[in-house]
């Protein structure tokens, strides 16, 4: 792929209309475009990253034997109304008329189309647990739609739900999911911490939001240092397992404001070990028992005959709002380097020939390192702009291409310049190339 073919629409400098750093460099790089308020196109750049995060999303929870299914975006009010929730939503929720003067609305989550998919079908204990998720757009007409796409109106989220026969079957459950969401932000390299939180508008008792910190987070967090150096490489998928890891995340005092109270914070954490900063809320689950399949019905047959209303959780995190979350983590805005971890970045590297016009040896030169690259799974692009080096490097460092390979003065015969961002170039071949870059994947 070459640069001056691609759909990359630079700009040169910070869009004045973005407030914090992943929105600046989401506009400024063209990963995104505002359609209108809160709504955005995903320009290529931008949809390559976030479908690289879906994946990683994807892969763990398959690991812990959620089923994938699609529901749609548009949802019929009747299920809504069966749950009391149609009232209660408010004007998060985007209300339509189809030509039949039926009320229609634009998913802003699915716990009622979830329970009543389920109750159409599953009649028996035997048939449990059922873990079901999806990955897809939702809309909640936020009152102040702001930072890009990180709080914005119509965004794409895995939203899964679990299908339980007791309490105790479906804290199992709310531990599988609480195991695996650490590992998926962890893939992330993104260090994401379990606090506790309230419910808001979905409900139930138990809920823990996964936090990020940054700096430009809209929660306030107050939590313990040590549960940083907390490990989940340990943690099995048994029950036993999952509730000792769960309770070892627990006993470290971590919320955000909604949940704050000074003296518990002061009495139960140290002053050397007490974090008060900001964070980003990445993923959010919920257990909330009979709320939705008491009301709209949802029953199954248990061993000794009777019937009872299936316990249930639900368990989401922001995919969109993920990729500017990373870059909130990862973006050295002093130097306008952006860092992605190689799993979810753009490209793996990126091809730096210098271009000459009456001489196309350099050129040429790239198209063959690519075509060897791509029969090595790597995923390369080469800017073929007339440039001078240094500000295509500039580029590259902005969009965030982990490595480079420059083809000017210093590479001859079968060493090529080779370097990390912001590394020190080394003169080495291509098979060497081939083997860092995918040691890096590999570890990632
Ligand atoms: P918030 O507290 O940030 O408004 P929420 O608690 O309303 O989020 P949930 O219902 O828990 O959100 O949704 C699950 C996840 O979806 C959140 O953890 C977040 O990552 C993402 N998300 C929620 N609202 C938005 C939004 N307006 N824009 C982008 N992502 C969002
Ligand atoms: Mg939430």
């Amino acid at each position: 792929m070459y640069i001056s073919k691609s759909f990359i629409p630079i700009l040169k400098n910070n869009p004045s209309e973005a407030k914090i750093k992943s929105h600046q460099l989401m506009l400024r790089v063209g990963m995104i475009k505002q359609s209108s308020a809160g709504i955005y196109s995903w320009l290529p750049l931008g949809f390559k990253v976030m479908k690289k995060i879906e994946k990683i999303v994807r892969e763990e929870q398959d690991r812990i034997g959620v089923q994938e299914i699609l529901m749609p975006t548009i949802q019929s009010s009747e299920i809504w109304k069966e749950s009391g929730r149609y009232k209660d939503y408010g004007e998060e929720m985007l209300r339509i008329k189809d030509r039949q003067n039926r009320e229609m609305l634009y998913g802003p989550t699915n716990e009622e189309l979830i329970t009543d998919i389920f109750r159409s079908s599953i009649k028996s204990y035997k048939s449990l647990p059922q873990l079901l998720y999806h990955i897809q757009w939702k809309f909640r007409d936020e009152i102040r739609p702001r930072f890009g796409i990180m709080r914005c109106r119509e965004f794409y989220m895995k939203d899964a739900y679990s299908f339980d026969i007791s309490d105790e079957e479906a804290l199992f459950s709310y531990n599988k999911f609480f195991l695996s969401y650490l590992k998926t932000f962890k893939k992330l390299n993104l260090k994401a911490i379990p606090m506790a939180a309230e419910t808001g508008p979905i409900g139930g008792s138990l809920s823990h939001e996964f936090i990020i910190l940054a700096e430009t987070g809209e929660s306030k967090i107050f939590t313990d240092k040590r549960v940083f150096d907390l490990s989940i490489d340990n943690a099995k998928l048994e029950k036993q397992s999952l509730e000792n890891m769960r309770k070892e995340y627990e006993q470290y005092y971590s919320v955000t404001d909604e949940k704050f109270d000074k003296t518990e914070f002061e009495k139960k954490v140290s002053e050397k070990n007490r974090l008060i900063t900001k964070g980003i809320e990445v993923g959010h689950i919920f257990y909330f028992g009979a709320k939705y399949s008491k009301p709209m019905g949802a029953s199954v047959d248990l061993p000794g005959g009777k019937k009872d209303f299936v316990k249930m959780g639900s368990y989401g995190i922001g995919v969109s709002r993920l990729v500017g979350a990373i870059i909130e983590a990862k973006y050295d805005e002093k130097n306008e380097v952006m860092k992605w971890p190689i799993s979810i970045a753009p490209y793996h590297v990126a091809i730096i020939p210098m271009i000459n016009k009456n001489d196309n040896s350099q050129l040429d030169k790239a198209n063959n390192i690519f075509s060897e690259l791509k029969k090595n799974n790597i995923d390369a692009i080469i800017d073929d702009t007339d440039e001078n080096i240094s500000s295509k490097i500039k580029k590259i460092n902005l969009i965030g291409v982990p490595f480079q390979i420059i083809i000017g003065k210093q590479s001859v015969g079968d060493k090529l310049e080779f370097k990390e961002v912001e590394g020190e170039p080394q003169m080495i071949e291509l098979k060497d190339v081939i083997k860092i870059i995918n040691k890096q994947k590999e570890k990632n």
